[in-house]
């Protein structure tokens, strides 16, 4: 009896684990995925994934194993040099900028790696790897939710261990037009490997659509209202969209706290005030924080009257520092900034505040919270839930959502924010003067809008539903045979 037994795989696990002496200490991760699941309580949920670490030695691996499973963590530990080919290759130098509409690899970026043909052989090893430790917690009836590009073959591997596994598979990346996606040359391998499973969802309708056409039209399938047919098997593969949320409590709660009302009273007195337009991201080519940069500049340009009396807070979270693109990013936005700041700084004052790391959950609620403007300016994003938790944040201020048209929250936020294409510096500059004009009246009914919406559709509701039409596919599909 008991709950639904639900393993949840993605590459990483939700904590991080460093060695510390002869023992391990695990801290819970950051991340859009993390914070999503970290709502949902109705299911007995067990996590498998990779742990971030190298673990090489036999004793060491048990160590850890046991210090993991108390957080209901399952490792997968993966050699050094597949995770090189595998997580650093296919999946983040081949699979994330292909999604996102950035191309494959140019020969820059192609040289410093082996062939895209050994990562691919990697990235399958890899996914057999999960598969191996999955199928050792598996137990009849359990529910197996694969997570992400890095696993796509997951579901064809745990399939072919067992076709009875009940699997679910979700994309938390934008899914491309097949115009994108068809320079893959792995192309056809990897949509009929992610084709096993049972579901497929996607944040929105369009990546949903994107990913039926890149079937019809590479693999010759039939797309169908409900999802791809394999005619001569007879098999239906389920593809809809189930839109991420979050854990609107846990922020809604967190701003009654002490420590954050603290801050946020330290927060008011530092900005003594100027409008505080705020921009949260990870330091990811996909965010278009240049652009944002360059259409501050500009609209500091053109409205003289508002040059001391706003400012812009940047955080900007490291990610993949080992990285040559990642690297060159950095210093592009450093130099951005550093112009920025020298034209319209004064002896006192500074227009953007960078910070160049990331904040704890009570700090950056407080941030959100005195936030008068919030600039997502994603050149692609999967869904975004930066944009989800300043709106959860704002049930004081009521302040205006900048939201670029090409991250998925557009579908959902869009009627209740500024929706902007980040390309054009002129129209996301004219937004910004919009956004602090915007009467108080304005802002009330968008945010009334955009609140309504991330507390109902909630990480929880997300989760729930995602499983039950799983529930529901497997039914059908055995009252077809
Ligand atoms: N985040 C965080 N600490 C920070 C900045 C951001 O934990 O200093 C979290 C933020 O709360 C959000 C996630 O990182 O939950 C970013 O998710 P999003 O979907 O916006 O973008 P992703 O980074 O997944 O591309």
């Amino acid at each position: 009896g008991g709950r639904q037994r639900l393993l949840v795989v993605a590459n990483r696990l939700p904590v991080s684990a460093t060695r510390k002496g002869n023992n391990w200490s695990l801290e819970v991760s950051a991340g859009g995925l993390v914070s999503a699941l970290l709502g949902v309580r109705q299911f007995e949920t067990r996590w498998i994934g990779w742990a971030g670490v190298n673990v090489v030695d036999e004793a060491d691996q048990g160590a850890l194993t046991k210090a993991l499973e108390e957080q209901r963590c399952v490792p997968v530990f993966l050699d050094e040099e597949t995770v090189h080919q595998y997580y650093n290759g296919y999946c983040n130098n081949v699979l994330w900028p292909l999604f996102h509409y950035l191309g494959l690899p140019q020969e820059d970026r192609l040289s410093c790696t082996r062939g895209l043909e050994d990562q691919f052989e990697a990235y399958k090893r890899a996914n057999s790897m999960f598969a191996d430790v999955v199928y050792s917690v598996y137990r009849e009836g359990d529910i197996v939710w694969c997570h992400d590009y890095h696993l796509m073959f997951l579901p064809r591997c745990l399939k072919e261990l067992d076709n009875n596994i009940k699997v679910g598979w979700f994309l938390h990346t934008p899914f491309p037009s097949s115009e994108i996606y068809r320079t893959l040359p792995s192309r056809s391998e990897l949509l009929k490997a992610v084709l096993s499973a049972d579901l497929i969802g996607f944040h929105t309708y369009d990546y949903a659509r994107h990913f039926v056409s890149a079937c019809t039209r590479i693999l010759g399938l039939e797309g169908t209202p409900s999802g791809v047919e394999d005619h001569p098997l007879g098999k239906l593969t389920r593809v809809a969209a189930f839109p991420i949320g979050i854990d609107p409590n846990r922020f809604i709660d967190a701003l009654q706290s002490p420590e954050v009302q603290t801050y946020v009273k330290e927060l008011q007195e530092k900005f003594c005030g100027r409008k505080v337009m705020l921009g949260v991201d990870r330091l990811d080519m996909i965010k278009g924080i240049p652009q944002k940069l360059l259409a501050f500049e500009k609209f500091l340009d053109e409205n003289v009257e508002w040059r001391d009396k706003v400012q812009l807070v940047q955080i900007a979270v490291p990610t993949r520092t080992d990285v040559h693109d990642y690297q060159r990013l950095t210093s592009q936005v450093h130099k951005i900034v550093g112009r920025i700041n020298g034209r319209f700084g004064t002896l006192t004052t500074v227009p953007i505040h960078h910070l160049d790391r990331s904040l704890d959950f009570h700090r950056l609620c407080a941030l959100y919270a005195i936030t008068d403007v919030a600039l997502v300016t994603s050149l692609r994003d999967g869904m975004n839930l930066v944009s989800y938790e300043f709106v959860a944040c704002q049930n004081m201020k009521k302040g205006v959502l900048i939201l670029s048209e090409l991250a998925g929250a557009a579908q959902s936020l869009g009627a209740g924010a500024i929706l902007v294409n980040p390309w054009n510096i002129s129209d996301v500059a004219a937004a910004m003067k919009d956004a602090l004009d915007m009467s108080e009246a304005d802002r009330e009914e968008c945010h009334c809008h955009n609140f309504e919406h991330v507390t109902t559709h909630t990480a929880q509701v997300w989760a729930d539903t995602f499983v039950s039409e799983l529930h529901d596919t497997i039914y059908e599909a055995q009252q077809r045979i």
